[in-house]
């Protein structure tokens, strides 16, 4: 056939618009996308008619091209990965899971309307923060709470309510930076606090907070150090210390947890993160810590202490600009729910979960990964690659726990006729994307993040990249 024949068989954009194709596509999805996906795939094949590359087109033999076209237009962008890294707390990929019946809780409030800031039994208007202000003082002790947008926003507006233009004493030891921006002593000076610090980059003694102690002197801050540690001739104060220094001078004693762990991890053999509730008995005033850290929660961050700091604090005006949403609210009351009973949190709190489930289990998870791996590659596998099951070591991630190194089991796979970097580029545009390691020429299916549910992706997602 001739091209100008081949071009005249090509269909309108309007015929397949009014075609029952394109009625249906237009319901289902946007119709500026409909009709770019028409447009540009009519394009494509009339370019490959005057290049002599193509064969008689009607809308049917269109229609496939077309569909595939409009759903990768109208994808949505943020979307669910596997998790084949083995950090738990993986900032890049979300941080903590929800838990199902969490979100339950997240899509009743969030589909309809709730007593969000509604006194019911008074009839009029009420807190948003009293939803989960009883829950918190129940599992920390502490007096009073607040949650605001992210720990970071915690740490600024505590800074910004209760020592703006006034000096805070922090060890030179702790003034970290946490990754992203959130840096000690750029977070002080936006908040318009005066960082005074004291002792050295590994020693800081009771005599160098008090010799800094003076008039305007307005807290006293201590600074988890969350992503790295320090080892060997070192020297820092304890709460208790820092808490009966603030008690002589009547400063009150800030504490940024970092991570708000709120189970003990010491029958874990995880010795290096205090829990929220000895920092309150300790006597701190105020206690800074994330959501979606540890805790397991949903991103924000958590404020609990002394009632007249807190009090302080809520009538602050940045509270209004770091407000936390009902959806946040929602997930954060169910999640503290679940840490009413500390043995029933590690079972229903997703995070804790994939952190201190069974060594045994992940093995088993792992061996099932590659068993399952190598059927649906089939017998020709070993010409492929070499697909092994190894004991390797995770990390949980999220500035938490940062030198404690979880065993695991992960499924080692060394292709052998591709580079092991385009598996890893080719794992991450599977639908869904594969986010793996490479180890010494090797892909590291990490089978302690990767969920039961996920395997039979995981598996489709590997052959297709493999193959
Ligand atoms: C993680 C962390 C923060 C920041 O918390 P976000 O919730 O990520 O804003 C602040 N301080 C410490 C010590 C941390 O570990």
């Amino acid at each position: 056939m001739n091209k100008q024949k081949l071009l005249a068989s090509l269909p309108s954009v309007d015929e397949i618009l009014k075609s029952e194709k394109g009625l249906e596509w237009q319901k289902t999805y946007p119709r500026r996308y409909v009709l770019q996906a028409i447009r540009e795939i009519i394009n494509q094949h009339r370019e490959a008619i005057l290049q002599d590359k193509a064969v008689e087109a009607s809308s049917e033999t269109l229609y496939p091209d077309i569909h595939k076209r409009i759903e990768k237009l109208s994808a949505y962008s943020l979307k669910p990965v596997i998790n084949a890294t083995g950090v738990v707390i993986h900032t890049n990929l979300g941080r903590s899971v929800l838990s199902e019946k969490v979100m339950e809780h997240v899509r009743q409030i969030a589909c309809g309307y709730s007593n969000l800031e509604y006194d019911i039994a008074k009839g009029k208007r009420g807190k948003r923060y009293t939803h989960v202000q009883r829950l918190l003082n129940e599992i920390t002790g502490a007096e009073d709470s607040l949650i605001v947008n992210n720990n970071a926003a915690a740490v600024f507006v505590c800074l910004s309510a209760l020592a703006k233009g006034r000096e805070v004493i922090v060890s030179r030891g702790e003034l970290v930076e946490i990754g992203g921006s959130f840096r000690i002593p750029d977070v002080m000076s936006s908040s318009g606090a005066i960082l005074r610090e004291v002792g050295t980059t590994n020693k800081t003694h009771l005599h160098d907070y008090e010799c800094a102690i003076n008039e305007e002197t307005a807290l006293l801050l201590k600074v988890h150090q969350s992503n790295f540690r320090m080892v060997g001739f070192t020297k820092s104060l304890s709460v208790e210390e820092l808490v009966t220094l603030g008690g002589k001078y009547k400063i009150p004693v800030m504490f940024d947890l970092g991570s708000g762990c709120l189970i003990d991890l010491k029958s874990y053999g995880i010795h290096i993160e205090p829990m929220v509730q000895e920092i309150i008995r300790a006597g701190a005033d105020i206690v800074t810590f994330s959501g979606d850290k540890l805790l397991g929660g949903p991103q924000g961050g958590v404020i609990v202490g002394k009632a007249e700091y807190i009090e302080k604090i809520a009538k602050n005006p940045l509270m209004r600009a770091v407000r936390v949403d009902k959806m946040t609210l929602a997930a954060f009351e169910a999640t503290l729910m679940c840490y009413l009973d500390e043995d029933k949190a590690k079972d229903t709190i997703p995070t804790l979960n994939i952190l201190l489930q069974d060594i045994g289990k992940i093995k088993t998870r792992a061996k099932k990964i590659a068993l399952q791996l190598k059927k649906a590659i089939g017998s020709s596998h070993t010409d492929i690659s070499k697909i092994d099951v190894i004991e390797d070591s995770s990390q949980s991630g999220g500035g938490a726990l940062s030198e404690v190194e979880f065993r695991t089991y992960a499924v080692s796979i060394k292709p052998l006729h591709l580079s092991v970097n385009t598996l890893e580029e080719r794992l991450r545009h599977s639908n869904p994307p594969i986010i793996a390691r490479i180890k010494e020429e090797a892909l590291i299916i990490d089978a302690r993040t990767v969920r039961d549910n996920e395997i039979k992706a995981l598996v489709r997602g590997i052959k297709a990249a493999i193959i």
